[in-house]
């Protein structure tokens, strides 16, 4: 067997497509959508992730700021800085990008974000409503992978779902939406003993674990579909998944590249849960009954 290809750039143009059509309305009625990327220090790669949310966002017409604040920040600058971004009425999302300098305390940063403006869905009150299936901003991520597997039509329900991985912005939130769509969800981690006899059983595996080409197509169910939501850079600079592609393809029944697979649609989501934040704060959703909503 050889595995389809989930492309991820093309599903998250799909979306952007629908989510550009909503920004347009909303503009009309006078409620343009704006995030707020805040960065704290110099570092590289989430200097090039901060510039890429800004250009997503500009595309489809929403507002955007980036706020490149110095590595000497203190902790009290940051929350300072987030809360008059809170009481700014041209800002419906808020993402602060991390890591951030050892300094800083990041989870403290985060609560600080008003839970309306959370669009990266990171904060207690978003997570404790996830758990509950009523979050309004699913972390970008794993919601990502949901809206990717939906596209595809590959339903969830009564598969048995395999986690490699269990961090607060990757693979917890994912088993809390996988269960919701109603998959049997089993999570594993580096203290799980023989790795391979649980990757075996997945019909449905997601390897979110940080090691280049860690599992390998012999782990993987014949027929499965595989998502990699691993990004790893290589020696020689490019980057690849946590999934042995090659290998993997040749056993499963579809599978998402690295790059072009999960990672698209990651800032597709956030461009989802800005909109979704604007139109909110319009009365175009009804917070009550709307929720874990596209
Ligand atoms: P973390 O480092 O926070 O978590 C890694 C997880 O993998 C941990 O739960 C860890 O277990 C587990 N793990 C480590 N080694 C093993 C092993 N040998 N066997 C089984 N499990 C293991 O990473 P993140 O969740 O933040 O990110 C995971 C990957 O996804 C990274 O490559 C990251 O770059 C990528 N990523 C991609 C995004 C995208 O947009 N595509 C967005 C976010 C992340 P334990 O808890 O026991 O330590």
């Amino acid at each position: 067997m050889t595995a389809k290809i989930i492309d991820g750039k093309a599903i998250s143009e799909f979306f952007r497509a629908e989510y550009k059509l909503r920004t347009d309305r909303l503009v009309a009625k006078g409620t343009r959508p704006g995030l707020a990327v805040v960065i704290v220090g110099e570092d590289p790669a989430s200097q090039v992730y901060v510039r890429n949310k800004a250009k997503a966002c500009e595309a489809l017409g929403m507002h955007s700021e980036v706020h490149a604040l110095p590595a000497a920040t203190t902790q009290g600058e940051l929350t300072a800085f987030v809360e008059r971004l809170n009481a700014d009425a041209a800002i419906h999302g808020i993402l602060v990008q991390l890591p951030l300098p050892k300094a800083i305390d990041d989870r403290a940063v985060i609560e600080t974000i008003h839970p309306d403006k959370d669009v990266d869905g990171f904060a207690y009150a978003n997570m404790g409503a996830l758990v509950i299936d009523e979050s309004h901003y699913p972390p970008c991520t794993p919601w990502g992978v949901m809206k990717m597997l939906e596209h595809e039509g590959i339903a969830v329900e009564g598969k048995h779902v395999v986690i490699v991985g269990r961090s607060n912005i990757v693979g917890k939130p994912q088993a809390m939406l996988m269960l919701k769509a109603g998959g049997t969800v089993t999570v594993c981690h580096s203290k799980t003993p023989d790795l391979k006899r649980f990757t075996r059983d997945a019909d449905i595996l997601v390897a979110a674990v940080g090691r280049a080409r860690m599992i390998t197509g012999d782990m993987v169910k014949p027929g499965a579909v595989v998502i990699d939501v691993g990004i790893n850079r290589l020696p020689d600079g490019k980057l690849c998944g946590d999934v042995d592609f090659e290998s993997a393809k040749a056993v499963a029944s579809a599978i998402t590249p690295v790059p072009g697979g999960v990672g698209p649609m990651t800032i597709t989501m956030l461009l989802g849960n800005t909109l979704r934040a604007a139109e909110r704060v319009a009365g175009l959703r009804d917070s009550a009954a709307e929720t874990m909503l596209a």
